[in-house]
């Protein structure tokens, strides 16, 4: 396919990750948002979102002239071939995926769409929205294609580039093909299927991601029970090709933007079709009692009692690599230790500002000042760097609580602390 006229609805991290990459394979593109001093941002090549690669190539899209930040996207869809909505679909009430972002562009851009684009949800919407979204347009000359995107935050734009594979469904197959051409360059395997099976891809793969998860986390309290090592257990099942390494790491729950809310989604629409997802539901019962006995396990090192202890926090993003804090557990538990008392510093690389109920301070050292512990819960790679020895020095007590298992025990011991990982051996 040569160069296609395309339109990205919605500048974050999907959005935004789309548009500069489309450019890249040579697409003129137009992104779209509703916020105007973002646009006005992207548009001076200013990229807020902490993702390696992004800004380059979204000012490579500017200098070319092949990528365009518009705030209407009425007059910026009239000569698109294609329009990807990037908007968001948070939890609803109940626990649905809430549509009002994706109505609200439909409603918009209806009336200006020309015959033949394509318009091709790459957020993630529960099964039936295409559908939805056909009878909202109420044009038989505009098709509706589904093309969930994996990419994750923190390496978006390389996940975008080398994908594991292309999903496109739509119900007119013409239009799923020609979404699958633009992705021609990727050389990457492309499922092309009904708008139904793509829509159900992208949750059936969340929610896999997030059973896996509760399943190793569950399976690390186990080993605690039980006196085994999870580091060796994984490793003995990582091993076996049908289970892979990925996703077998136990840690403080699973969060971020995505799998709380497609989980709920997917429970609420099997719910709509009079099926009980009951593994599914465990799943995300699991993950919430993992909050509940990572912020015991801190009262633990303590005493006991969470009230007036002071606790140093390393790591509040959902994961290492990023900025976001949306559903991040490492949020969850700090939450929790405030609401039981207990005096919370906080230190994260890429997150400055002010939370409610910590007090968050730009360099590591400062969390360990006085504290009784000092508790692990982003796996950022510095955090294996710091000085233990120092750390030790400005405590109070000497518990270190490690939820991703990322330090080396042993330099944590030599400093005269205490390590205690998930599903692994004290180490004294
Ligand atoms: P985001 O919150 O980072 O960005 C959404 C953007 O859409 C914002 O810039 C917002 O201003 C804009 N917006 C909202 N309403 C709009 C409207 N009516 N018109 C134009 N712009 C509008 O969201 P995100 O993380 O990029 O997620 C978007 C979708 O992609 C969601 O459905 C999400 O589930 C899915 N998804 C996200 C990821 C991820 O890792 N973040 C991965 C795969 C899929």
């Amino acid at each position: 396919m040569g160069s296609a006229r395309i339109v990205v609805i919605g500048t974050g991290y999907v959005g935004l990750t789309t548009g500069a990459c489309l450019a890249s394979l040579g697409h003129q593109v137009t992104c779209v948002d509703v916020d105007g001093a973002k646009v006005a941002r992207l548009a001076a090549g200013q990229v807020d979102i902490l993702e390696p690669g992004l800004e380059e190539l979204v000012a490579r899209g500017l200098a070319t002239g092949r990528l365009h930040f518009v705030l209407s996207s009425r007059s910026a869809v009239v000569e698109a071939e294609g329009v990807f909505l990037c908007v968001p679909t948070p939890m609803g009430a109940g626990g649905a995926a809430d549509l009002r972002a994706v109505e609200a562009v439909i409603d918009e851009i209806s009336g200006s769409l020309p015959a033949g684009c394509a318009v091709i949800t790459k957020s993630t919407v529960p099964v039936g929205t295409a559908q939805r979204i056909r009878a909202l347009l109420g044009r038989g000359d505009v098709p509706v294609v589904a093309n969930p995107e994996f990419l994750r935050e923190g390496t978006a734009v390389s996940d975008f580039l080398n994908p594991d594979r292309i999903v496109v469904g739509s119900d007119e197959e013409h239009a799923a093909r020609w979404v699958a051409e633009l992705y021609t360059d990727l050389a990457a395997p492309s499922v092309v299927t009904d708008a139904a099976s793509a829509e159900l891809v992208k949750y059936a793969a969340n929610c896999f991601l997030a059973m896996k998860l509760s399943y190793v986390n569950a399976v690390a309290e186990l080993c605690e029970r039980l006196g085994a090592d999870i580091e060796s257990v994984t490793e003995g099942m990582g091993y076996d090709r049908r289970i892979g390494r990925s996703f077998l790491k136990p840690g403080p729950g699973w969060g971020g933007s995505c799998l709380p809310k497609d989980t709920h989604a997917l429970v609420q629409v099997a719910e709509s079709v009079g099926f009980d997802f009951s593994l599914l539901s465990a799943a995300i019962g699991e993950n919430i009692a993992q909050r509940d006995r990572i912020v015991a396990k801190i009262a633990g090192t303590v005493g006991g009692s969470l009230t007036g202890a002071r606790v140093g926090v390393l790591g509040l993003a959902f994961k290492a690599g990023t900025n976001d804090l949306r559903d991040s557990p490492a949020l969850s538990v700090t939450a929790m230790l405030a609401a039981h008392g207990a005096e919370v510093t906080a230190y994260d690389p890429a997150v400055g500002g002010e939370l409610p109920g910590m007090r968050i301070v730009d360099d590591p050292y400062q969390t360990a000042k006085g504290a009784d512990a000092i508790v692990v819960l982003t796996e950022w790679d510095e955090f294996c760097r710091l000085d233990w020895t120092y750390i030790a020095d400005l405590m109070h007590g000497d518990s270190v609580v490690d939820t991703r298992n990322l330090l080396d025990p042993q330099a944590v011991l030599g400093a005269g602390l205490t390590w205690l990982g998930l599903g692994r051996p004290r180490a004294r």
